[in-house]
């Protein structure tokens, strides 16, 4: 029973205690391991003094900062349960996660002050500590707490199967739901993560993404400390920074959603500054072949792709760099002792484990494998619905091809059925990504009354010489694009709507669309 992230962080600490760990940047502070380990202790001691037991859950309200990973380490090795929260949401969003996850405390820190401040007064209960100088009425000053607390090793004694974290999904198809990981599963994720990755001791990683998503912390962060590599902490992105940030400190791998590496293609004179970086990886989202390809020219950089779930903690599988041409708009094999079938869509008639698709037919995508979830937090029914005898289905639909490789063609709710047809807005969103003048696409299904769906594009052009004709016409040549799965009507805007991990809120733009349609 020893696979718990607590003993994945001391083996590294033993193993190499000199070496540099992690670099805040905003703080300007560097730690080596063996520093990086008093200061978890010191964490863990004042948690335990501030009363939260075993199981109890501690929750992260942060930007980028290293109290994250330390307060992630530091709740391992207590058996307290870390729970990170997306720091995008909105007051009542934050409220929500607080009260389904009811955590004795709450990390929080001055760029998110306004958002605390609004909803503080209805939860009595919980401690909100406070990570920077100017700490409010209401909290508790976190430096305090942890400069008053030992050094020394707490010795709890924590399980494999104990609970590690509470992870709340992104919302993107309704209420997030708090997914529940082991220890074990986590400690798997790691050793996948290195085995796909191939992380080493000599890694430098620049971390950008957001460490509350698990793409970050658990495909990045905790399998470089297994390896004994070090973790640059970026507070909030810029691509400007990112950049420089590669060449200053020698980066040698960083993880960035799609959206990110599309801006850093944009900056003057970035190839040169990123002749360190060995591998790229993107996830979380999906990214257009072509932008794939243009970080490629632009930068120099193959990337490697990950498609993932927060419920499968989360990588699912992974494209190599060399693949990134040959399997184009594949998301990759499956990770390291995962296993993927594509079967029928309840919709279709069956959703069974055992009734597998043959190669190239759609289906809903269903996995299983050591790091998938123990379930929903108290949502039996909903973890009842997912995980079906031993594997957990995903809600995303693909295909396999004839060599085992995987193609996410879209949400089972995102498809758009016209006169009959299914269309996949994902397929359509890559066709109109390759024309010249797009800079960003979203497309969705809009109520029609003679086809029962009608496909709707919203634009986000380079400029304003690209018109609705134009891209007509550009989808009526367009080789790769059957006619039938053509927009009908296209709406520009100024920016698509994302979350944090780059997926665009399609729900907003059904909204937007509703509203001017009126
Ligand atoms: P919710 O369940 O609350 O709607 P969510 O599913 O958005 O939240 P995440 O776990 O963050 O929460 O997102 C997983 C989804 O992101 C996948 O199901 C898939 O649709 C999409 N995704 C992740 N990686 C990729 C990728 N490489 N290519 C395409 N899609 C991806």
């Amino acid at each position: 029973m020893y696979a718990t992230l607590g003993r994945v962080f001391d083996q590294t600490v033993s193993m190499y205690p000199n070496k540099e760990a992690l670099v805040d940047m905003r703080r300007e502070k560097r730690w080596t391991y063996s520093q990086w380990s008093d200061e978890v202790h010191r964490l863990a001691n004042a948690l335990i003094a501030a009363g939260v037991c075993k199981g109890d859950r501690v929750s992260s309200f942060l930007f980028n900062n290293s109290e994250l990973p330390t307060a992630l380490f530091a709740c391992a090795k207590i058996g307290a349960v870390f729970n990170p929260i997306n720091f995008r949401l909105k007051p009542e969003e934050l409220a929500y996660i607080l009260n389904d996850a009811t955590p004795e405390i709450v990390l929080f820190e001055e760029a998110l002050k306004d958002t605390v401040e609004k909803i503080a007064s209805q939860f009595p209960s919980i401690q909100f500590w406070f990570i920077d100088d100017t700490v409010p009425t209401y909290a508790i000053s976190y430096r305090e707490q942890v400069n008053a607390a030992s050094a020394t090793d707490p010795l709890v004694e924590v399980d494999e199967m104990d609970i590690y974290a509470i992870m709340y999904t992104s919302g993107t198809t309704g209420r997030p739901k708090g997914v529940i990981h082991y220890h074990r599963n986590m400690a798997e994720q790691s050793m996948t993560c290195i085995a796909m990755l191939k992380y080493t001791k000599n890694d430098v990683g620049l971390v950008v993404a957001p460490m509350f998503h698990c793409a970050e912390l658990h495909c990045c962060v905790i399998p470089r400390v297994q390896a004994g590599a070090s973790s640059i902490i970026m507070h909030q992105f810029n691509p400007q920074t990112a950049i420089e940030t590669i060449e200053n400190e020698r980066v040698t791998v960083m993880f960035a959603v799609p959206t990110m590496w599309s801006m850093m293609t944009e900056l003057e004179g970035a190839a040169s500054k990123v002749k360190t970086l060995q591998r790229g990886l993107y996830g979380a989202a999906p990214m257009a072949p072509v932008l794939v390809k243009r970080v490629k020219e632009v930068l120099g950089i193959a990337l490697i792709q990950a498609y993932g779930q927060t419920e499968m903690g989360p990588a699912i599988t992974f494209l190599a760099e060399d693949e990134q041409l040959t399997k184009a708009g594949s998301a990759g094999k499956p990770a390291f002792n995962h296993e993927i079938r594509i079967v029928r869509t309840q919709e279709q008639g069956s959703s069974e484990p055992d009734d597998k698709l043959a190669a190239f037919e759609v289906g809903e995508i269903i996995v299983r494998g050591p790091s998938m979830m123990g379930g929903y937090f108290h949502r039996p029914q909903a973890t009842a619905r997912v995980l079906y005898k031993g594997w957990y289905h995903t809600s995303d639909l693909g295909y396999m091809d004839e060599d085992g490789y995987l193609f996410v063609s879209d949400r089972v709710d995102d498809m758009i059925i016209s006169g009959g047809e299914n269309i996949y807005p994902r397929e359509v969103e890559d066709a109109l990504h390759e024309h010249d003048m797009v800079q960003d696409v979203a497309v969705l299904g809009i109520p029609d009354e003679k086809w029962g769906e009608a496909v709707m594009a919203f634009i986000v052009a380079k400029d304003t010489s690209l018109t609705e004709e134009k891209l007509e016409e550009y989808c009526l040549d367009n080789n790769n694009l059957a006619r039938f799965k053509r927009p009908r009507s296209y709406q520009f805007v100024d920016e698509l709507p994302r979350n944090a991990s780059g997926k665009i809120q399609k729900f907003l733009l059904r909204e937007l669309y509703a509203k001017d349609d009126k």
